[in-house]
């Protein structure tokens, strides 16, 4: 019995960046699905009480810790080997992109991974065109996938969208936020679409993928039609949750232009993707006709994505007497207060 249910629990899996916001969507996923989950994670960055209790955390759902940093080769390739890696998830943040160029060559010199899922998770690179400085980080995620592309390592890119919660144009975790209390910023007409992808959605699809033959050298894309919202409609999405209307103030094209020019990193970053997001389309504006494209709820049409509608209901509560609390749900029981919106964005 033992070896059955090993055998059912799927290939040992390396993650890195498990304590960032993608990352550790993906590593609890992972635990869940029973896989061998390996984590490397940095020694020498900030050490915060919440990176601290995150590892803590995945830790006590089974994960096994590896301390290290990507821009090791020779370090990458003895973990690869040593731990018998067969699958590799990189949820590395946006100023570490290139980072992963090390990786892929510990990847390709040990040759034994069957997939590897490099730190994509957002829009089609090699399609969207976001202006400056957004489209430097593009640049970055382009290089690596020729990298990968050329060493010949089996891969999957994840292009699963917008995390479903309010986007603010300032601010790279729009989900560690509650929606507007105080008025609507709406980007130019507010009629531009996309698709709003609750973050265990990310994680569980993700973890699906990985053994899935028909996603071998493919980008997924993540377009649950349910999902598929303009930001007028966010905003009367919120105020039936909230029972009270409020008032909507244009964000117009070239605000987001010159928040992009201002090259603050990384509130520009963002302001330049929520541009090519609400104001180009960049989401909705190619159709999946090349060779390499697979949909995710094609692909798994008896798993539903969360509705929207259900992630906002989890706000809702988070809402105590104009404070805004919110419980960490690796940790389970640590409460701790979330950034109201306009308090400062970034952590
Ligand atoms: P974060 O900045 O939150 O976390 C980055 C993680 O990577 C941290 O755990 C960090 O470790 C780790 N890391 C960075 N460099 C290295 C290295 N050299 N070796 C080992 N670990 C490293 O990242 P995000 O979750 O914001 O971003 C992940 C990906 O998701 C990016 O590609 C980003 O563009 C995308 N994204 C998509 C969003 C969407 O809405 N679709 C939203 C946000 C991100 P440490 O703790 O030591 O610093």
């Amino acid at each position: 019995a033992p070896v059955l249910a090993n055998a059912k629990m799927g290939g040992r899996t390396l993650i890195v960046g498990s304590t960032g916001f993608i990352g550790r969507l993906i590593s609890e996923a992972c635990l869940d699905s029973g896989r061998s989950t390996y984590l490397l994670v940095r020694s020498g960055s900030p050490a915060s009480t919440n990176k601290a209790q995150t590892i803590h955390s995945l830790q006590n759902k089974g994960a096994t810790i590896l301390i290290g940093t990507i821009t090791d080769q020779s370090l990458m390739e003895k973990i690869l080997e040593e731990y018998k890696i067969e699958v590799v998830i990189s949820a590395v943040g946006g100023e570490s992109i290139l980072d992963q160029l090390q990786l892929v060559n510990a990847l390709k010199s040990v040759g034994t991974v069957k997939r590897f899922l490099p730190s994509e998770f957002g829009h089609d690179i090699d399609r969207a065109d976001p202006v400056e400085p957004g489209l430097q980080m593009y640049n970055e995620k382009k290089q690596v996938r020729r990298a990968i592309e050329e060493a010949g390592i089996p891969y999957t890119y994840i292009c699963c969208n917008s995390i479903a919660a309010w986007p603010y144009h300032d601010n790279t975790h729009p989900a560690d936020v509650l929606p507007p209390l105080d008025h609507f910023h709406i980007y130019g007409d507010g009629n531009v679409k996309a698709y709003f992808v609750d973050g265990t959605d990310i994680g569980r699809l993700t973890i699906k993928v990985i053994n899935d033959k028909r996603t071998i050298n493919k980008a997924v894309h993540f377009r649950p039609p349910n999902n598929l919202f303009s930001i007028n409609e966010l905003a009367s999405l919120w105020e039936k949750k909230i029972n009270r209307n409020l008032p909507r103030v244009t964000i117009t094209e070239d605000d987001l232009l010159n928040a992009a020019n201002e090259m603050r990193i990384p509130e520009s970053i963002v302001a330049a993707f929520t541009h090519d997001i609400f104001i180009k389309g960049c989401q909705i504006n190619f159709a999946l006709d090349r060779p390499t494209d697979v949909e995710a709820t094609s692909l798994y049409p008896d798993t539903p994505f969360r509705s929207l509608d259900e992630c906002f209901d989890d706000f809702v509560p988070l809402i105590i007497d104009g404070r805004v609390m919110a419980e960490k749900s690796a940790s389970g029981s640590a409460t701790e207060a979330i950034k109201l919106p306009g308090s400062e964005a970034y952590a």
